[in-house]
């Protein structure tokens, strides 16, 4: 699995960060979505599933799977 995340349409609204802590974290200034780990293992690919599908804004895109 490979993500990719668009920081234009972030909303910083953090359901990202709280659904998979270890791969998505939040710009200190601007609230925006930084990813932290694009390659995440397997044991946290259906947390960043679940991140993609509740992020309000769609920001988040799975662009590859194993
Ligand atoms: S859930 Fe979506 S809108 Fe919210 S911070 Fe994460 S990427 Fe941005």
């Amino acid at each position: 699995m490979e993500l990719r995340v668009d920081r234009e349409r972030c909303i910083g609204a953090g359901m990202c960060v709280l659904t998979a802590p270890g791969v998505f974290d939040q710009d200190a200034e601007d609230g925006r979505v930084v990813p932290l780990d694009r390659i995440p293992a397997p044991e946290r690919e259906a947390a960043v599933r679940e991140a993609a599908e509740v992020c309000p804004s769609g920001a988040i895109t799975i662009v590859s799977r194993d």
